[in-house]
């Protein structure tokens, strides 16, 4: 057998869709699921997956298989799959679509915070680069989606780093929100609702003991924050 037909160059850079093989919508939410997942720090294991598309950990087992014949996870035993250079590329490059689809809905078409992620969860799998491209031309090319989640660039690089949460603040530190979920509209909508947007200087006024409630001083509002609420508002 010819070894020449092997060596295959490696194909680099995100911004043309045209060298990745076409995959299915569902295939696309995978990975960008298993990189935020291995954003924490860990492979994606299946339950993990599976607990945040919603879905039977027993279907997930056969699309990450599918996944790793295409070279776009390895899958590591016990522990779950993550996502291979080829297989991070495709993820930002769907991260890409979805954050300028977001900022370009809120920031021309004047939709709310709370209700773009929806829309732009069923855009991001029809919309052609050409169109992303030109949309985030049109926004002059935001660093930040309107949660302040970094856009990733064109060429595939990003600055994602972990963040603090407010949970995570001293009582008396102050601290800018950087960026929250956009996952639920409620959260979004009462969050907007005691003024806490990204760009915003918020102070860590008291904790309560066991996991009480957080009272934060945003400007010269004082609010009374739940635990779950202040571990989705990320500041720096
Ligand atoms: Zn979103």
């Amino acid at each position: 057998m010819p070894s020449a037909k092997r060596t295959k160059p490696m194909r680099r850079g995100i911004a043309s869709g045209s060298a990745a093989v076409a995959l299915t919508r569902q295939a696309e939410d995978y990975l960008k699921t298993i990189y935020e997942i291995e954003r924490n720090g860990d492979a994606a294991a299946t339950t993990l997956i599976a607990a945040r598309l919603h879905i039977a950990p027993a279907s997930v087992s056969g699309m990450v298989r599918r996944l790793a014949r295409q070279g776009l996870v390895e899958v590591e035993r016990y522990r779950g799959a993550r996502l291979t250079i080829r297989g991070r590329r495709r993820a930002l490059q769907m991260i890409r679509r979805h954050r300028i689809l977001e900022s370009y809905l809120v920031t021309r078409l004047h939709f709310g915070w709370d209700g773009v992620h929806e829309e732009a969860e069923r855009l991001e799998h029809a919309v052609s680069p050409d169109l992303i491209e030109r949309m985030a031309a049109a926004l002059g090319h935001p660093a930040v989606d309107p949660h302040g989640a970094p856009i990733p660039r064109a060429d595939g690089t990003v600055d994602d780093m972990r963040l603090r949460t407010v949970g995570d603040l001293a009582v008396g530190r102050s601290a800018r929100v950087a960026r929250m979920s956009d996952r639920d509209p409620a959260l979004l909508r009462y969050l907007g609702e005691l003024g806490i947007r990204p760009g915003v200087s918020l102070r860590l006024v008291d904790r309560a003991p066991f996991e009480g409630p957080l009272t934060v001083a945003v400007g010269r509002m004082r609010h009374i924050i739940g635990t779950a609420v202040a571990r989705q508002v990320y500041v720096r």
